[in-house]
């Protein structure tokens, strides 16, 4: 199969990536290792879209219009849910089943080819990839290839391409899940008291102090998160499949315990029950690419503007170096900050570009990038970037 853009990964990052690539005309590929498209945003049930807007202000303002507009106006509509704003910052509330059916219906519209449960397993400069599915290998030649696996997955293959991060600085994983059958307004002190109780009582345990839960904006629905160490069995590695598989069973393991809980100690929990698990486990960050230019946290504070700017990053530092909550740092006088395009652009190597959460930065300009509205945006301008080149460059 010989295409003209190679899209790894239909996360936030991809499916924008693909979507602009084939409209500006190109032939473009989407291999994707699920069944379905938003990455995080659907597999992991991340529920809240953050980073669309500009910091501050009396009003929601897309900070990059595009693609991130037109998923912010599907959304909308198809959930009926508004931007909110959350002290400095505005959010838009998302829904997972919604996120997967836009997502469908953008890639069909723009007539991207898509290849759903094919992962890729190898990439060649050239550019030469195989992906497999069920067992079988397939074979992509392409032009240009973008990755947007989140996991820098094209990067493991050109060995040595990957940015690390100590494993104790790692932003921690969680675990969300659908809870229904919750009568009542959902009060989030009252229940995080309840699980106080609970584990002073010994009918919970310690990691159950990291579950929480917000409206879905759904009637009688619910999302529980629960924010984990990684170390349920060992030193976090977010690309371990050991350590995956201890964060996906003490997930499951500790939420159930805590909707237990709460169904015989809550009031209006007496009918509760999960009533969908994710995926996957939600991973904030593993891998990331080195590019030409590698973004910092500190320019991220500044404001920091590039002459090769491709899109604006506006989500404070939302770090999470402990499941204990985040700690955020905002941008200082400046509602956002420019991502150059070097930070997408795979050092060393010609028409390879990277998007989302494992483009070019370092750890704490992660803390603010990896949000599924900037994803739109990155993917967008590596989408535009390997049809039509980088701006001011060959
Ligand atoms: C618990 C949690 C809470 C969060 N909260 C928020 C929030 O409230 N708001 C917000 O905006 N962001 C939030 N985030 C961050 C955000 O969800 C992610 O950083 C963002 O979705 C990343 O998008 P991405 O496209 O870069 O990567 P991903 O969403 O990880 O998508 C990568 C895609 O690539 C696919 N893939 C990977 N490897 C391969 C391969 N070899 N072959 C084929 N396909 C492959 C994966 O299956 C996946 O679909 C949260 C993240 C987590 C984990």
């Amino acid at each position: 199969m010989k295409v003209d853009v190679l899209v790894i990964g239909g996360g936030s990052a991809g499916l924008a990536a693909a979507v602009t690539a084939a409209r500006t005309g190109a032939r473009t590929l989407l291999v994707e290792r699920n069944g379905l498209l938003g990455g995080m945003g659907t597999a992991a049930l991340v529920h809240t879209f953050c980073g669309l807007y500009l910091l501050d202000g009396d009003r929601a303002e897309i900070a990059n219009p595009g693609i991130s507009s037109e998923i912010a106006e599907r959304m909308e509509r198809a959930t009926g849910l508004g931007p909110v704003k959350m002290g400095r910052v505005w959010v838009l509330p998302q829904h997972p089943v919604e996120f997967a059916s836009l997502s469908d219906r953008l890639i069909r519209e723009a007539g991207v080819d898509l290849l759903f449960h094919s992962e890729l397993v190898s990439l060649e400069p050239g550019w030469r990839a195989e992906v497999v599915c069920r067992g079988a290998r397939r074979v992509i030649e392409a032009d240009s290839v973008i990755d947007a696996s989140g996991d820098a997955v094209g990067a493991e293959f050109l060995m040595g391409a990957a940015e690390p991060t100590e494993a104790v600085r790692l932003q921690r994983p969680a675990y969300v899940c659908g809870v229904q059958g919750v009568s009542g307004e959902l009060n989030s002190l009252e229940l995080s008291g309840r699980i106080v109780e609970g584990m002073r009582a010994g009918a919970l345990t310690k990691a159950a102090l990291g579950m929480h839960f917000r409206a879905s904006g759904r009637a009688g629905e619910i999302f529980g998160t629960l924010d984990l160490s990684g170390e349920e069995q060992g030193a976090y590695d977010p690309t371990d499949p050991a350590c995956l598989s201890a964060i996906e069973v003490a997930g499951r393991e500790v939420a159930s315990q805590v909707v237990a809980y709460l169904r015989d100690h809550q009031r209006g929990w007496g009918g509760a029950y999960i009533a969908h698990w994710p995926i996957r486990a939600g991973v904030r960050e593993s891998r990331r690419w080195r590019g030409r230019a590698t973004l910092t946290g500190e320019e991220v504070l500044a404001g920091a503007t590039h002459e090769d700017d491709v899109a604006w990053a506006t989500w404070p530092l939302e770090l999470r170096e402990t499941n204990r909550g985040p700690k955020l740092r905002y941008l200082k006088d400046a509602r956002a900050a420019g991502i150059p395009a070097g930070a997408l652009q795979a050092d060393g190597f010609e028409r390879l570009f990277v998007a989302g959460r494992c483009l070019s930065c370092d750890h704490e300009a992660q803390a603010s990038i990896r949000v599924m509205g900037t994803c739109f945006a990155t993917g967008e301008a590596a989408g535009r970037m390997a049809v039509e080149g980088v701006p001011g460059g060959s």
